[in-house]
This record gives C-alpha cells, sequence and structure tokens, in this order.
C-alpha cells in the first residue's frame, strides 16, 4: 500500500474531505475539485495481488461457452458500447484494456474489427485467447507496449480508474493511435447512473480497490489537458 500524493493530481488542493468509508478501504474527495480518490491506495504490486484473490471471483465468471445462450446474452449486452464508437470508426482494430473474458471484444470481431487486448489477468487471457481466438497481452500498462501509430480505436471500459497514475497512462495509450484513431474512456462517476443505483456503499462494494473515482466535469478537464500535450488521436470520455 502507498499513500496518495497529498495533493490532487487534478487541481493541486491538499483539502480534502471523506466521500466512501468501506472495510479498510477509504475513498476521498477533493473538496477544490470534486475528484474522488483513494488513500491509501495500492501499488501494482498489490493490485494484482487483489485481482488475483478476490476481483474476478467476484466479477467475473469462469468463461462461457462459445455460442451458449448465455454467451450470445453476455454478447449482446455489449452491443451498445460497439454502437457507440462505430458512428466515428466501422472498421480497424479494436484494443480494449482491461479485456477481462473478451465479451466486448467478441462483440466487436461479430462486427468485423480486428481485436486484441490486454489484461493483467494471465487466467482470463488465456480463456480469451483460446476460446474466442483473440490474442491478449498480459500484464499492466507499465510493461505493454505497441507500436506507435498502429490502432484505430483504443478502449477503457472501467478500466483507467483501476491504475495507479491515469494521466501518464492516457499519454501512453494515446501514442498507440493512428493519426485519426480514437480513444474511448469509460470511468465510474460518483455522482452518475451507478450510484443512483446501487447507493454509494453498494458502488464502493462493485470497486473496493478502485484507486480513483471521478467527477465527470473534472475528467473531462483532466482529459483535456492531457489531450493538448499529445496532438495524435482523440479522446471520447464517458462517466458512468
Ligand atoms: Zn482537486
Amino acid at each position: 500500500m502507498e499513500q496518495a500524493p497529498s495533493q490532487c493530481i487534478l487541481c493541486n488542493s491538499s483539502e480534502r474531505s471523506v466521500l466512501i468509508r468501506q472495510g479498510d478501504w477509504t475513498i476521498y474527495k477533493c473538496t477544490a475539485c470534486g475528484l474522488g480518490f483513494l488513500d491509501p491506495r495500492p501499488d501494482n504490486g498489490d493490485l494484482s495481488c487483489l485481482y488475483k484473490n478476490s476481483y474476478f471471483d467476484s466479477q467475473y465468471d469462469e468463461g462461457l461457452l462459445v455460442n451458449s445462450p448465455e454467451m450470445k446474452r453476455r454478447i449482446s449486452q455489449e452491443d451498445h458500447r460497439v454502437k457507440f464508437f462505430r458512428r466515428f470508426k466501422k472498421t480497424g482494430k479494436v484494443v480494449d484494456l482491461g479485456c477481462g473474458r473478451g465479451y466486448f471484444l467478441h462483440a466487436c470481431q461479430l462486427k468485423g474489427y480486428r481485436t486484441e487486448g490486454i489484461d493483467i489477468s494471465s487466467d482470463v487471457a488465456q480463456y480469451v485467447t483460446k476460446e474466442l481466438n483473440i490474442p491478449v497481452r498480459v500484464g499492466p500498462i507499465d510493461e505493454i507496449d505497441f507500436e506507435k501509430n498502429s490502432i484505430d480505436i483504443i478502449t477503457m471500459w472501467h478500466s483507467l480508474e483501476h491504475t495507479v497514475e491515469p494521466d501518464r497512462y492516457i499519454v501512453k495509450v494515446k501514442e498507440w493511435l493512428k493519426d485519426d484513431g480514437i480513444l474511448v474512456v469509460d470511468v465510474p462517476n460518483y455522482e452518475g447512473k451507478m450510484l443512483k443505483k446501487c447507493g454509494i456503499n453498494g458502488m464502493a462494494g462493485i470497486c473496493p480497490i478502485t484507486c480513483i473515482i471521478l467527477h465527470q466535469v473534472h475528467w473531462k478537464q483532466s482529459c483535456q489537458n492531457t489531450d493538448s500535450k499529445s496532438r495524435r488521436g482523440r479522446i471520447i470520455i464517458l462517466s458512468t
């Protein structure tokens, strides 16, 4: 475990209040800009253990049988995500960061996209590679690299908040995008739909090891700042 930076990573304020307390985890809110963040927070080694021991048990199934009715149901649940970026890009290569069991990538594959995943879990990577025939690179983003200017669409569906330095990762993955590529980022919003659905404690239960929970408005500001540092591609931000 490591302490979160004493100053907010967005606005540099050191003022904060408790937003959510759940078991050993406390999420604070920067009272100046509204960013939510965990303190103390897991380092990359802790994250790897936590994901291995508990996250996937509660968040993911064992890996569904290909073409089973349940698999078809899960794929259909991903359709709205494919539709979301399909209006910007109808062909090309999609790379999903934090791909899990790969159902989203499989939905992309069915629409004709080339696909590749990144995940911290070798267990899920094995399933996706063998059963769905989609290659997956295993490891934290720090240990992964793609050729610059090589990818059409990069997606991060509720994965960025599990990283320790989100701004740095945005800059890194944008380098992989083609000049006209798009990066789609979806992050939890403590004032968004998930909160309304689950309540604040339910949301903490869903994301016990989330490094940060982002307030929509300020996250957009952060990405715009980051965007100006790297001209390649374009970022589309959702905050649900
Ligand atoms: Zn702040």
